[in-house]
């Protein structure tokens, strides 16, 4: 490999030098989104972090495993499809194909793999067997549930006592629990629920259980990365903790990365605040490239806070580089490559490697004549036709009083009845993206379709 990675790791909370389990390889699974409604730029964020991890991995020699799922089966699928007279596969189908389609829009690579829940329930139940076989888990009334206090290390993701866990997270009450803090790895059947045959009556899996079985199917059970948004690490990914480790006796993923939160001018995204921002929504208003552009701006674990000012900001700062990179005649190779992978190998600091991207452009060392430099960078970030976006942008950039003067030159040639001239000058609109329409003497301009 060219460069040595740094990555800081959640379970340690710390930085550490990354070696992966088999040279030259990495496995890396990330939770996925419940496909139960449209996907927002929380699920928009986390997907183009990862994006970009994979693709720097990729670029810098790494041969990428990336697993991420589709939890299509959970109760708030179920909820919705019986506010909608739906069904759960309904439900869940329309917003899986929703969600792949807004990742392609967004421009990030498919994962290697895609799993959902329903297709790997053989799976899951022989996992749940294998843990009650061990002694994790009990069943009771058709449910099972995994006894945490089996597992000796219960919290050492979220670094918290059993009190806080039961403070900080909403826990679901169930007489059928030994302890508030066992959490379900299947359940009973309620009538008009999807449910499937298992030893322990008909039912559905429990959240958690599917990560734990899925990334074992591809990933075994020891990988290198796993990933998630910062909400997951407590009760989620620390459940799949305990429901994999208390089989294998290994660390389930040795490097967790969780990636920050989004707010929307100021304030948390959430349902209940009514400030959701759908993917679908965003990339009617703005160009995927910028929206990418502005998330790596951050650096990865850091919360952004998105609003129309921001992306307006960033959208003005990234025409002001193209046409610097447009005007640029350095022709010579520099350390441009070698600044920003510097970054990128300390934990993923896009933020950081922009910096220098805007530095380099700024002082003009960028440009066409060495555009292999600036292409590298921008396959990494995703971002390859940024530079079109910004120019196709520019056409919309009018000089009102030049039309305007066009405009008057030209009324003058039609009362002299110099044809050509009055056709030159419409060309002339023409060329600055303006199409001149001709009401009687009167003359009206409006921008050119593309
Ligand atoms: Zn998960």
């Amino acid at each position: 490999m060219d460069n040595e990675i740094h990555i800081y790791n959640s379970l340690k909370n710390q930085i550490e030098l990354f070696k992966p389990i088999k040279e030259g390889e990495i496995g890396i699974y990330v939770c996925g989104p419940t496909v139960y409604s449209s996907s927002h730029m929380g699920h928009a964020r986390s997907a183009i972090v990862f994006d970009v991890i994979v693709r720097f991995l990729r670029q810098i020699g790494y041969k990428v495993n990336y697993i991420r799922n589709f939890t299509d089966i959970d109760d708030k699928i179920i909820d919705q499809a019986s506010k909608l007279n739906s069904t759960s596969a309904e439900i869940a189908n329309k917003y899986k194909a929703e969600y792949i389609q807004d990742m392609q829009n967004l421009g990030c690579i498919s994962p290697d793999h895609q799993p959902c829940v329903s297709e790997n329930i053989n799976e899951i139940i022989e996992l749940i067997s294998k843990i009650i076989d061990k002694g994790y888990a009990y069943s009771a009334n058709g449910d099972v549930y995994f006894e945490i206090e089996k597992f000796s290390d219960y919290g050492k993701l979220s670094n918290q006592s059993t009190e806080a866990m039961l403070s900080n997270t909403r826990i679901e009450l169930n007489p059928n629990k030994k302890n508030d803090l066992d959490f379900a790895l299947w359940k009973n059947a309620k009538p008009d629920e999807p449910s499937w045959e298992s030893p322990w009556g008909k039912g559905r899996p429990g959240w958690h259980i599917e990560c734990s079985a899925m990334s074992c199917k591809y990933l075994g059970e020891q990988f290198d990365i796993h990933g998630g948004g910062r909400d997951l690490i407590f009760p989620h990914h620390e459940n799949e903790i305990a429901q994999s480790e208390c089989i294998s006796n290994k660390n389930f993923a040795n490097y967790w990365i969780h990636n920050g939160l989004i707010n929307i001018n100021k304030e948390k995204m959430s349902k209940s605040i009514g400030n959701i921002v759908n993917i679908k929504d965003a990339l009617e208003r703005w160009n995927k490239n910028l929206i990418r552009i502005f998330f790596l701006t951050h650096h990865y674990r850091t919360p952004v806070d998105l609003s129309e000012e921001k992306l307006i900001e960033v959208e003005k700062s990234l025409k002001k580089l193209s046409k610097k990179i447009a005007q640029s005649k350095a022709d010579k190779s520099n350390d441009f490559e070698k600044a920003w992978k510097k970054c990128m190998s300390d934990d993923f600091n896009t933020a950081k490697a922009f910096g220098i991207f805007f530095k380099y452009a700024n002082e003009g060392k960028l440009s066409l004549n060495n555009s292999k430099n600036l292409e590298e960078f921008e396959n990494v970030m995703g971002i390859s036709g940024w530079r079109d976006m910004i120019s196709e942008n520019k056409t919309i950039e009018i000089n009102q009083s030049e039309i305007e003067s066009i405009i008057a030159e030209r009324n003058i040639a039609r009362e002299n009845k110099d044809w050509s001239k009055a056709d030159e000058l419409r060309s002339k609109a023409e060329e600055m993206g303006v199409t001149l329409v001709d009401h009687g003497k009167n003359t009206e301009w409006t921008i050119k379709n593309q």
